[in-house]
């Protein structure tokens, strides 16, 4: 979908209000990772560089209600330190209040005011035409940059953006315009690596990519789910036993499609997920009673290498293993590496996904890194998002 974009809105001496994703891991008023914080800044600073006064609105988990541990203070302090100037912070009851509008009023031309949490207003996920057209009465024009919250059609996101002239942030442009390219003219073969927890978290994904890739390479625990579905005996894994019928179904396409379905033919073994227990290697559909599938074996790290060896393309969403317990991650490192290494257009999305990229020090090797967990999903889905589709041309 074509976007309109910052390139197509003049700012000088405007009032710019910014829909941005601040939704970072806060415990006891710290920010565990910055890293949406940070994505958003270059979309700042070129609003800022075109003379523009900024305000900036996000949620922080899913609070229902005012309350002090979702408060954006400390995503404030953060931005503050990444712009190198003051970033105007009351806490309120909530973004579209009387006392925050009075508050954004008073910040001068030329600065930066962040909101309070959009969540604490129940009418953000209601999608209010009241919230949003509070809101809206900040500024002349609106941006959005927040894709991870792109898949919701919220007061914040969509509902301000069909009140003022929008436009697209950098952030949420690159995401619109890498992931579009995939789905409509990816450079082929095509391989597509899915793990994590559930099969039917990513049935969809799995659905559209069959129409695209060569190969899918299934890891992680869902791949229990599809050795159950062929008789294989999976000990203690984590299994969907409501989805067997779903993975056979799943099988049978790839099949009628010429599209080739990897499963890991071995698995890392333990008797519990604790870093440092014994652990076994065993076939996947032949792990015994007390015994959970952890991490795809050194087999399956063989089998996935060698099948992505000649790709042009690659989308990952899913480690492969608990990668967040030792030696559990072995599989998603390694083939994280060979990711890094190929001479392909590489994608990688999924909030785990991410973690597990950056945790195996690869990120910079990687093409794309989508931002958005559940918006990649459901982008990747083939599905139009609703945040998106406001900004279209
Ligand atoms: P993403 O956030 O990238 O979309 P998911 O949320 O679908 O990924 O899956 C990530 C989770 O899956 C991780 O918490 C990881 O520990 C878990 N996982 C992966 N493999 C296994 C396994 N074999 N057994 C249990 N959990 C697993
Ligand atoms: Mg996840």
């Amino acid at each position: 979908m074509a976007l309109k974009t910052l390139e197509t809105l003049d700012v000088e001496g405007k009032r710019v209000l910014i829909r941005a994703d601040f939704n970072v891991p806060l415990k006891d008023g710290v920010i565990g990772d910055d890293s949406r914080i940070r994505a958003t800044v270059p979309t700042l600073q070129k609003l800022l560089e075109g003379g523009a006064t900024l305000t900036l609105m996000s949620h922080l988990g899913r609070p229902k209600a005012p309350e002090d541990k979702s408060r954006l203070g400390p995503v404030a302090e953060r931005l503050s330190e990444l712009l190198g100037r003051d970033v105007r912070y009351a806490p309120t009851s909530g973004p579209a209040s009387d006392e925050q509008a009075a508050f954004v009023a008073r910040g001068e031309a030329g600065s930066v005011t962040l909101l309070e949490n959009t969540r604490f207003d129940s009418r953000e996920t209601k999608n209010d035409p009241a919230m949003a057209k509070k809101l809206a009465e900040y500024a002349d024009v609106f941006v959005n940059d927040a894709f991870g919250a792109a898949h919701r059609a919220h007061a914040s996101t969509e509902g301000v953006a069909k009140l003022l002239p929008s436009a697209a942030g950098l952030l949420l442009a690159r995401e619109n315009e890498v992931l579009s390219r995939l789905l409509a003219n990816p450079e082929k073969p095509l391989k597509v690596i899915i793990g994590g927890a559930k099969v039917s978290d990513k049935i969809s994904v799995i659905e559209k990519m069959l129409d695209l890739a060569s190969d899918i390479l299934i890891g992680g625990a869902m791949a229990y789910t599809f050795f159950k579905a062929q008789g294989g005996r999976v000990g203690g894994s984590l299994v969907e036993d409501d989805k067997l019928d779903l993975a056979r179904d799943l099988l049978e396409k790839a099949e009628a499609r010429g599209v080739t379905l990897h499963l890991p033919e071995d698995s890392v073994c333990a008797q519990k997920i604790e870093a440092g227990v014994e652990t076994k290697i065993f076939p996947s559909g032949e792990i015994p009673d007390g015994w959970l599938g952890l991490d795809a074996g050194p087999e399956a790290v063989r089998h996935y290498q060698a099948v992505l060896q000649d790709a042009k393309t690659v989308l990952w969403n899913g480690p492969l293993g608990v990668f967040e317990t030792p030696p559990f991650d072995t599989g998603t490192r390694s083939v994280a590496e060979t990711v890094a290494g190929l001479d392909a257009y590489t994608v990688v999305g999924g909030g785990d996904s991410v973690a597990a990229v950056n945790a195996a020090g690869v990120a910079g090797r990687i093409d794309h890194i989508s931002t958005g967990g559940g918006a990649s999903l459901e982008f990747l889905e083939g599905k139009t998002l609703p945040g998106i589709a406001a900004l279209s041309d």
